[in-house]
Order: structure tokens, then C-alpha cells, then sequence
């Protein structure tokens, strides 16, 4: 396993304390000298916060950690590719470079639907990097979306009988 196979491991790891919490699965670390220094998980529903993205969580631990807004220097590892809001706090932290797992097609701005990590008129451009351990990554989305249909077909018909 090389390092960046290593650190997108740990960004799973984050998921699925996402799943435990019946959150959808989405993780991330961000990585400072070869050392995970801030690590977070999606918590929106359980957070009631549009904010509680793993990414977010992550930027405002490593920037207490760095001692400053800027992550210069820093990368992180996120098992989805992020969203506007979180590839706007991004561009905005000045990290140098994000490695991504699997890609959302349907809101991914790191390519998907736009690339706000890479607009040449923005002041700062992220290094990117697609595809880590993405059969893993997107299995885990699938998985969990899977269970969740399973479920409510199970309730559907519970409701019927009752
Ligand atoms: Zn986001």
C-alpha cells in the first residue's frame, strides 16, 4: 500500500463513523508533513447543520492545529469528492493538493459538475488528484445506500401487515 493508498485508508475509517451514526458514509483527513493532523466525518443529520460536512470539520481542526486559517502546506484525503461549499473552504484555506476517492457526479465540484478547485481566475489553485482507492470508496456509498432502500422497503411492508 504507498502513502496516499495509506492516508485514504484513514479518510474511510472516518466514513464509517459516519455509517455508525446512520450518517451517509463520507470521511477525510488532511495531512501535514507526512502526519494526519485533523480528521472528520459527515454529521450533518445528527448536527442538524448544513456546515457539518467532513471536510469543514476537518479544515477548522487543522487550522486550530496549524495555528492559522492558512493550510499551506497541507493535503487532504477525502473518500468523496467535495461538494461547492467545501471546495469553496478549500480554495479559501490555500491547501495545496486534494486526493479524492470516489467522484459525485451529481454534486462534486472538484470536476464533476465544476472544478472550483482549479479556476485559473481564482488568487489560489489546488493540486488534484482523482481515483485513490476509489472502488473502495464508492462501494462503501453504495452499500449504504443500499441498506438504507433495503430498510425502508422493510418498513414500507411492516406498515402493511400492522
Ligand atoms: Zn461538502
Amino acid at each position: 500500500m504507498n502513502q496516499e493508498e495509506k492516508f485514504m485508508k484513514a479518510a474511510i475509517r472516518e466514513a464509517k463513523k459516519a455509517e455508525k451514526i446512520q450518517e451517509v458514509p463520507i470521511g477525510c483527513v488532511i495531512v501535514f508533513e507526512d502526519k494526519i493532523i485533523a480528521r472528520g466525518y459527515n454529521r450533518r443529520n445528527i448536527d442538524k447543520n448544513t456546515l457539518a460536512h467532513a471536510e469543514l470539520s476537518a479544515i477548522k481542526k487543522a487550522s486550530k492545529k496549524m495555528g492559522d486559517w492558512r493550510l499551506e502546506g497541507c493535503t487532504m484525503y477525502v473518500t468523496l469528492e467535495p461538494c461547492q461549499m467545501c471546495a469553496g473552504a478549500i480554495v479559501q484555506s490555500r491547501m495545496d493538493k486534494v486526493v479524492i476517492g470516489s467522484m459525485n457526479p451529481k454534486a462534486g465540484c472538484a470536476g464533476s459538475v465544476l472544478n472550483l478547485l482549479q479556476l485559473p481566475a481564482f488568487n489560489h489553485q489546488v493540486t488534484l488528484k482523482t481515483g485513490v482507492l476509489e472502488e473502495e470508496c464508492s462501494k462503501m456509498l453504495r452499500d449504504f445506500f443500499r441498506k438504507l432502500r433495503e430498510l425502508k422497503r422493510l418498513e414500507k411492508e411492516s406498515a402493511k401487515i400492522l
